[in-house]
This record gives C-alpha cells, structure tokens and sequence, in this order.
C-alpha cells in the first residue's frame, strides 16, 4: 500500500518492543508512564457520573460543541486560576481528549514540512514523533536540574528561528527537571524577542511533594508584557484524576485557538461530552483538592522509596537529582567500578531480573545519552519498588 509521505519522517519506538515483555509473570515494572489505578477515586468518579445522567442526560450523551462543554470550561478556568494563573476566561481554553490532542492541534496549526521546532533533550516522546509526523525538523536543547539551559535556548533560537518552543517546565517526562523561577521569566523574555510561539505542557505541576514548584509559564505571563500573545499551555486530568476519561485542555492566543478549533472538528469534533459531564461534576463538587492532596502524598513516599533505595543498593554506579514532584526519576549509568554504561544493554538484562525501566535514548530528539534510563515510581509500592531496584542492582 502507498503510504502518505509524513509518515517517512516517523518509526514505530523502540521501546514498545520492551513493552511487549512487561507481560512476564513477577515483573516489576519501573517503565510505564501511567499513574496508579488503585489511587483512582472510584466512588467520586461514579457520583460524578450519577449526577451528570441526572442533572444532564441530554448534555452528556448529546453532541457538543468542538469548543468544549461550556460548565466544564468554566469549571476549568476556576482550576487554573487556583493554580495561580488567574484571568483566564472560559473561552480563552478548549477542551481537547486528552492534552496529547493539545500537542496534536499545535502541531496541525503550525507546523509544515521543514519546519523547525525546539524541544528540550530529553523530552516527552510522543510529542517528539508527533511534530514529526507534521514534518518537522526537531531540534533539541540542553537541559539540567533547574530545566532548559536559557542561553543555549537563546542561541539555537536565533540560529533556527523555530516555529516553536516546547517545554515541559515542571516535574519533565522523563528527566524530572522542574524550571528555576528565573529562567520561567528568561524563556517568556524569548518568546517576546523572537516573536515565537512557547508551548507549556504541564500535566505533572500538580503532583509536587514539598513546596509548591515555581508558578507556571502561564501564570507568570501577566509579569512579562507581551508574552501571553506568544504563549499556549496545555493541561490534563490525566494524571491527577484519570487518564481514561481523556479530558485536557488547551490555552493559546485568539487567532491559534480559533484555527486549532477548526481542526480539531475536522478530527473528533469534540471531546466526548460523557467525560466532559463528568468531569465537570467531579470539579463542582470540591473533589479535587483532597485528590490531590492523597495522590501527592503516596507519590512523595514513594520517589523518597526509590531514591533512598537507589543510593542504597547502586551508589556511585548511578547519578540523579531527586524530583520534587511528578512521576519519574532520570538515572544516568555513571560506569563507577566498570558498570554497565548502555542503559538499552541494561533493560535486556534488568527484564531476565523481573524489573523493567526505559532506557533514556529515545526521549531524545538529537544526541541521545546511551547512559539514561527513565524510572517511574508511580505504580509500584514501597515494598515492590525496593525489590524491583534490588533486582536492578543485580542487572548491573
Ligand atoms: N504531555 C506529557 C509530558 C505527558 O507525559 C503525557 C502523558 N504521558 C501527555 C502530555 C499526554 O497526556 P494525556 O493525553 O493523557 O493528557
């Protein structure tokens, strides 16, 4: 069959091939990117769902419009404006399935074959091939504890003049990375000077397990003048309520929101109003704060878990900064004491243990470091996760 030439620019990933493995009976598994089905609130989800067939049987199970469902958006304005970026209207968000949709529209509107973008080295994977698919060149930026180096940002934007800026500035997939405060302000400064479009993914701010993390891009932007006309930030339940129901949202600029309207009516014409409902209800009814406040709590102990654990059982072998919130830790394979250094090397070995994990080469867009790999603690216990590294330390 004759394929469409876009999708030349894309490979099926390598590591669904180590997917195909987490099957084996025992396993423990530090791979996925999901959170813990056994912390879902169950019982809130399903009187969300009563109330929504209740109160709004005709909504809920009717068309609706490509925007979003209105009491959801404004539902969702309130959301965000509890997270500190306040002043934004109902109509400045869609709703979109998932925030993997968000990056979908993004791409859809604004990148063409050749186009550049810039993402951080490492990034979200998914994101990466989906730029692609559209014909992107991707560009990679340097990271390290405090998130995007600013200065190398600044050059290879000068150089590359992007179509635009991805980052994920809090808790990143996969390194973990959560942006310093100054350079927030630094990289809305850049989207201003060079007139180019900053992309905010943030479905990880919520999950912080101390202090608060620094306000998001998008709540800082009322300090940056300008920078909110250069500037989309894309939200999710996903991890902090519930992936399945697909509900995300995007923030962008009149002219972008409008245009990623028209497509995404081409594509699913709206985010299923079910979910929408009940989301919408979950949100009415105070439920999340006290969501939020569990999931952070069982996620905190169980990064400490891993990390106690990895200093433990690896040493010197291994090198991370502690996440302070989200789901993943990023190991670099140091080759301490004649170690094993290739992390895809590792995961073969590590699967014949019972553990798996991903290793860090595909999170890459350019330059890939064979030495990372990407740990998730979310969906292990405490018990498991300290068995689970245990059998890593033997892999290695
Ligand atoms: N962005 C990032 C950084 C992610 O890690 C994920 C999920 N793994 C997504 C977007 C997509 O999430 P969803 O579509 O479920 O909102």
């Amino acid at each position: 069959m004759q394929f469409a030439d876009r999708l030349n620019n894309v490979e099926t990933s390598a590591i669904r091939e180590l997917f195909k493995l987490l099957g084996k009976p025992g396993i423990i598994s530090f791979a996925g990117g999901f959170p813990d089905s056994a912390m879902f609130d169950v019982d809130g989800i399903r009187a969300a769902t009563e109330r929504a067939l209740t109160e709004e049987p005709g909504a809920a199970l009717q068309y609706g419009a490509t925007e979003g469902y209105q009491p959801l958006r404004e539902q969702l304005s309130a959301f965000m404006a509890s997270k500190g970026a306040q002043g934004v209207a109902p109509e400045q968000l869609i709703v979109t399935t998932g925030s993997q949709q968000a990056l979908d529209l993004l791409g859809k509107t604004m990148i063409g074959p050749g186009d550049k973008v810039i993402v951080e080295g490492p990034t979200f994977l998914a994101t990466i091939q989906c730029f692609r698919l559209y014909g992107a060149e991707v560009i990679s930026a340097p990271i390290d504890g405090d998130g995007v180096q600013v200065d190398a940002l600044e050059k290879l934007i000068a150089e590359h003049r992007p179509k635009l800026v991805y980052l994920i500035p809090t808790f990143g997939n996969p390194s973990g990375a959560t942006l310093s405060l100054a350079r927030r302000k630094k990289v809305l400064e850049l989207a201003v000077k060079y007139q180019t479009l900053l992309v905010e993914d943030d479905p990880y701010g919520d999950l912080y397990f101390g202090e608060a993390p620094p306000p998001s891009l998008l709540a800082l932007s009322h300090e940056v003048p300008g920078s909110r006309d250069w500037l989309a930030h894309c939200g999710s339940l996903s991890k902090v309520l519930s992936p399945g129901l697909r509900v995300g949202w995007l923030i962008a600029p009149p002219e972008l929101l409008a245009k990623a309207v028209m497509c995404k009516q081409f594509s699913d014409a709206h985010t299923s109003t079910f979910a929408q409902a009940t989301a919408a209800q979950y949100l009415k009814a105070g439920r999340m704060p006290a969501t939020l406040a569990n999931v952070r709590a069982v996620y905190a102990e169980r990064a400490q878990a891993l990390c106690d654990a990895l200093r433990q059982e690896l040493g010197d072998a291994v090198e991370f900064v502690q996440p302070q919130g989200g789901l993943f830790v990023w190991l670099r394979l140091t080759g301490a004491g004649g170690k094993q250094q290739d992390a895809t090397a590792l995961a073969k070995a590590a699967i014949e243990k019972g553990v798996a994990f991903v290793p860090g080469t595909p999170f890459f867009a350019q330059n890939p470091d064979p030495a990372t790999l990407r740990l998730s603690f979310a969906t292990a216990d405490v018990a498991k996760i300290r068995e689970g590294v245990a059998r890593l330390a033997q892999a290695l």
